[in-house]
């Protein structure tokens, strides 16, 4: 089931889009399905005649991982990790499908990176590998946007990836989906610049939640980002960046300055 918010000229809502590509319709959900499940109302529109937004806005958190893809850590000159590397983002740099990000003032060197986005459906602590499914609400899809001279010159990365609107997601949350083998892919201005699998992955989608659990109490709607494949790349304004996974979607996001 696809879970978007969207909005038409009111507050933000809850739906779920159904039909074939090109023709979806959405169809509102009561309140927040994170806590009050999954209750479809009568009211319903066309896909196109809404505006979707980010599809969750963590109450609390957003965890990335960093080098989760060998020939990405290769590509940019770092080893593979011995354990997953983590960092949190705020949850000001959440953006939503199509909406414009602004590139930060104190960068010239903005990268893209197209990412599986694993969002949590339950309060949990020290979830054991075999167990996170239980945890999960679904998947969306991430750009994980990043200052990389920031991310140089700073030891944390809290400003090179932490940023407003440095974590576009969208366009909706996927809750029926095996995440161990999806093709995803990055598109610059219609171009193909990352083309990978999740399968790649140096460490699983169970592997991460379990190993962040250890560290931090998992809230409903937050975010685990899981890392982007080979071939990243800059962005600049004017430019135009897809992220597509295989059973999710695309996300689309144009850039500024
Ligand atoms: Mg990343």
């Amino acid at each position: 089931m696809r879970i978007a918010r969207f909005v038409t000229d009111t507050e933000p809502a809850y739906g779920v889009v159904s039909g074939e590509p090109g023709e979806e319709s959405v169809t509102e959900l009561v309140g927040d399905p994170l806590y009050q499940g999954i209750q479809q109302t009568p009211t319903s529109h066309a896909l196109a005649d809404v505006r979707l937004v980010a599809p969750i806005i963590p109450r609390s958190k957003v965890i990335g991982v960093g080098r989760n893809y060998r020939d990405h850590a290769r590509e940019m000159g770092n080893e593979v990790p011995v354990s997953p590397l983590l960092f949190l983002v705020p949850n000001t740099a959440i953006a939503g499908p199509n909406e414009p990000i602004t590139l930060p003032s104190f960068s010239d060197e903005v990268g893209y990176e197209a990412e599986l986005a694993v969002v949590i459906g339950r309060i949990c602590k020290d979830v054991p590998v075999e167990r996170v499914d239980e945890v999960i609400f679904g998947y969306t899809v991430a750009n994980d946007v990043t200052a990389r001279d920031a991310q140089r010159s700073d030891s944390q990365w809290a400003r090179a990836k932490g940023f407003d609107g440095s974590t576009p997601i969208g366009p909706w949350i996927e809750t029926d989906l095996d995440p161990e083998s999806l093709t995803i892919t990055g598109t610059l201005n219609g171009e193909t610049v990352q083309d990978g699998t999740t399968s790649d992955m140096v460490f699983s989608v169970a592997d991460l939640v379990a190993y962040a659990s250890q560290a931090f109490t998992l809230l409903p709607g937050d975010i685990i980002l899981t890392g982007t494949p080979a071939g990243v790349g800059l962005l600049s304004a004017g430019d135009r960046f897809e992220a597509e996974i295989e059973g999710i979607g695309t996300l689309v996001n144009h850039f500024r300055s």
